[in-house]
């Protein structure tokens, strides 16, 4: 395939730069193939080139969310924090792309608008926005789950006439809060972050909250380089715990029942998870806690009173105790002396449920019960999640058929990877595949995209796309495994809701909530029994 055939400018395209592209990149060069990439950005590193926010960091564990499949890299990469904050995420992922020299095959400042499917030719064709094209056999969409930014619809949005960033598009230049007034709008987990970064300097911080989460604290510390070699010659045992647990994390359900224990017992195993550091406290719970009401009740009651005792006006603590969903029902924000923000005399915190905002002015914004003024405004506005990034490029396959519309009508994939009638596009992070630990889904993703192609290739076909009714089971296996779940009771970004985005106000089953595991299982026995689930030619 080193050759590109006539008509077509590579082998494959590649859109996005973040963990997926970059990794998808590496192996398919290994088969030979010429790719070309295309980031809208114009440096590497997807969510940790864009999310330059204050206090940005991921909660899973550096060394279980970083690269496995390079001993080398392995080898030379350093952590420094137990949960590294988004500078050395970008630094770690521009060494990637140095050491394997990926940056030659990538195009930057290059947002693709279109992709459409040329049936006579069985070639993609992609439109950039400044009208450049390109086109290839192979379409890998790598475009993030959480990658397109949405704003409040909120009046007079652009009328402000301060500072104004919204967290997911943060600028390179450093962002002075000393002496402002600053409004933080939106506490989910980017919210959360910020809210405890800028409380440290900013003149006076008001945080406008819609509704409140269920926090917990990161324990984040630092790696000496002692610690850092004893974590190397554990990475095989890491990697494969993250093989076997249900969301690829090292933290995993306890196997007991929350009322199997003794209440002193039960008591004292929740102190300890609220003392161990990462997602300790939502993933390595008993198992009954995300799907049993009493026992979430229970658990969320627990939080609750850690958070009375940590807030001491007592109105404010109950502003911030969630009332409209049980602890872990959505995405819950790690945080690091988040609740002790709210002591500080420079905080307060209002409610947008109370007192919705009106309007956003030239010098601030009005809600129906007030008129604030300030120097700057963060949106922490989170994004139009996992279909977002699809829904603003137009893709079309076979018959002119668009993507956005197919997925109107509900969503359907194979594995989250394929979607029928759409031959030769491959999603890495679609919705319905597994998520969790996200680097650990990526690999299985790009690998098992890498082994379709190379079968492919040895074959001699030339197309793949996925038979409806391979989707259609694999859409009720998803559906199946959504019952009963707590979670899926409860508008989030993981329910497909936001409020933000138009059409997007009902709950759908926009991601797969089975484990890890059982996925691989599934699409491993799809490739050792020769891809049946799609039609090749
Ligand atoms: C603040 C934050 C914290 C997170 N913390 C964690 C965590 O603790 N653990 C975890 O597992 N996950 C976490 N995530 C999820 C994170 O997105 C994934 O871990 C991972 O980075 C996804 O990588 P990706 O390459 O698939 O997507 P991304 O990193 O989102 O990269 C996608 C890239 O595609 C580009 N792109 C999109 N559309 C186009 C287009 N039309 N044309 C050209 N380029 C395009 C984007 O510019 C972007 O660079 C977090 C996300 C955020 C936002």
């Amino acid at each position: 395939m080193s050759e590109p055939v006539p008509g077509l400018d590579c082998d494959t395209i590649v859109i996005g730069a973040g963990i997926s592209g970059l990794y998808q990149l590496y192996r398919l060069r290994e088969l030979g193939q010429t790719v070309r990439v295309f980031e809208a950005g114009t440096g590497v590193g997807g969510t940790w080139y864009w999310n330059r926010y204050p206090g940005c960091r991921f909660d899973s564990e550096s060394y279980s969310y970083g690269y496995s499949f390079s001993q080398a890299l392995l080898d030379e990469w350093s952590w420094t924090e137990h949960f590294a904050p988004q500078p050395e995420t970008e630094r770690y992922l521009n060494h990637v792309a140095d050491k394997f020299d990926l940056r030659r095959d990538i195009q930057f400042r290059s947002r693709v608008k279109a992709a459409i499917f040329d049936e006579s030719a069985g070639a993609w064709e992609i439109t950039l926005e400044d009208g450049r094209s390109c086109r290839s056999r192979y379409l890998v969409t790598a475009v993030g789950p959480l990658s397109a930014p949405t704003l409040p619809r909120i009046a007079g949005i652009d009328d402000f006439q301060g500072e104004a960033y919204h967290t997911g598009l943060w600028p390179k230049h450093p962002v002075r809060f000393e002496g402002k007034r600053v409004a933080v709008i939106g506490t989910g987990a980017t919210g959360v972050q910020a809210i405890q970064e800028i409380a440290k300097t900013a003149g006076h911080l008001t945080v406008f909250q819609r509704r409140p989460n269920w926090c917990t604290p990161l324990h984040n510390g630092p790696i000496t380089p002692a610690e850092m070699d004893a974590i190397r010659q554990e990475y095989p045992s890491i990697f494969q715990r993250c093989r076997e647990t249900a969301a690829c994390f090292l933290h995993t359900t306890d196997p007991r029942g929350t009322f199997e224990v003794s209440p002193e017992e039960r008591e004292a195993f929740w102190e300890q998870l609220y003392a161990s550091p990462g997602f300790a406290p939502w993933l390595g719970n008993f198992r009954d806690m995300l799907v049993d009401r009493e026992a979430n009740a229970l658990f969320s009651e627990f939080v609750a009173e850690k958070i009375r005792r940590r807030v001491r006006d007592p109105r404010v603590a109950e502003m911030l105790i969630p009332k409209d969903h049980g602890f872990g029902t959505r995405r819950v924000p790690q945080e690091t002396h988040y609740y002790e923000v709210y002591n500080q005399p420079n905080v307060e915190l209002v409610s947008i449920l109370d007192t919705p905002i009106e309007r956003i002015t030239r010098t601030g914004l009005t809600t129906t019960a007030r008129t604030f003024e300030f120097d700057l405004i963060v949106f922490a506005t989170g994004f139009d999640a996992i279909t977002g990034s699809f829904d603003r490029i137009d893709i079309r396959g076979r018959g002119g058929e668009t993507l956005k519309g197919r997925w109107k009508r509900g969503i359907t994939t194979f594995l989250g990877v394929m979607v029928d009638g759409f031959p030769n596009l491959f999603m890495v992070m679609g919705p319905h595949t597994a998520l969790g630990n996200i680097p650990r889904s990526i690999e299985y993703n790009v690998e098992w995209i890498r082994d379709l192609l190379a079968y492919l290739e040895r074959g001699g076909l030339r197309c793949a796309d996925a038979r409806p009714e391979a989707v259609e089971e694999w859409t009720t296996f998803v559906k199946r495994k959504g019952a009963g779940l707590l979670a899926n009771e409860v508008d989030s970004w993981m329910t497909g809701v936001n409020q933000n985005v138009e059409g997007k106000q009902v709950r759908i089953l926009v991601r797969y909530s089975g484990t890890a595991p059982e996925y691989r299982e599934w699409a491993d026995r799809v490739a050792a029994d020769g891809y049946r689930e799609l039609s090749l030619s």
